[in-house]
């Protein structure tokens, strides 16, 4: 049979379909999530219904968001599923969390294997409505994990492990090999826990100018600061920080960075 179909759907490349079909890996992923009968459960790239099916088993609604048509029509018409779940057809990245949050009255529990090729700015896309979401457990690329939890002072920390860091306590939870996919994918998986914080342990004026400091300073990551910066911040202010102007990028903590944004006049 064909490695791209899969329960009788053809796996769209296009929307980084890899339905997890390892029993063992989606009893752990549920037993993580600990989903509660009157929590506002949201998944992201329901697909097959690997996650959405057991999850539905300890909840009384759940809202998936779905950009594949037919995808969106099977969840429609599944019997065991229909009378707890309402099925949204649209993308993901351009989707208004707060809106569903209001509709819902709760903070959301937000969950999914992510579609890997859109993985990173969807997750910038969550942090925008971090005050309105309670938690979020993601199957992502082994590598993107890496990232979202590396520490200064490795090629991994980058502007995303900043940002995410700024925004959330984060916990890996588990690896994931490419055989628990259908098609495997070519790379290693993990699934992650993301847990906004209610007081962020830096604060940070205006987010835009951290998102603006970080993304000048990563762009030109192998620059010393005094340069990536130069557009921002002269020597003088950075010094005036107590933080060292030779560094580079990756030699920033989080606090440093939050430091720097609420300098920027
Ligand atoms: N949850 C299923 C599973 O674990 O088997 C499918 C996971 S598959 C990796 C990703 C899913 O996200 C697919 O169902 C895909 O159609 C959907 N998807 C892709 N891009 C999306 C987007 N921008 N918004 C919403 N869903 C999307």
């Amino acid at each position: 049979m064909n490695s791209r179909v899969h329960q009788g759907h053809f796996a769209r490349k296009r929307f980084g379909q890899n339905f997890l079909h390892d029993d063992y890996i989606i009893k752990n992923i549920v037993a993580t999530i600990q989903p509660k009968a009157d929590q506002a459960l949201v998944e992201i790239g329901p697909g097959l219904a690997a996650l959405t099916m057991p999850v539905s088993e300890y909840v009384d609604h759940l809202t998936v968001i779905e950009i594949d048509r037919d995808l969106a029509s099977r969840l429609i018409e599944n019997p065991y599923l229909n009378n707890k779940l309402t099925v949204i057809e649209k993308d993901a990245l351009a989707f208004d969390f707060n809106e569903l949050s209001k509709q819902l009255g709760k903070p959301l529990r937000v969950f999914g294997n992510l579609p890997y090729n859109i993985s990173t700015p969807l997750i910038f896309h969550l942090f925008e409505y971090a005050n309105i979401i309670m938690d979020m457990h993601f199957m992502l690329q082994k590598e993107v994990v890496t990232r979202l939890v590396a520490a200064p002072n490795s090629k991994d920390y980058g502007r995303l492990s900043v940002m995410a860091q700024y925004y959330c306590h984060i916990i890996p939870v588990l690896e994931v090999p490419p055989t628990s996919f259908k098609p495997a994918p070519k790379v290693d998986s993990a699934v992650v826990k993301l847990i906004p914080y209610k007081e962020k342990p830096y604060f940070v004026k205006d987010i835009k100018i951290l998102s603006r400091v970080t993304t000048e300073a990563f762009n030109q990551r192998r620059k010393t600061i005094r340069n990536s910066l130069g557009n921002m911040f002269t020597v003088k202010q950075i010094t005036e920080l107590n933080i060292d102007p030779t560094l580079r990028a990756e030699n920033l903590t989080v606090e440093q960075y939050c430091q720097l944004a609420n300098a920027w006049i």
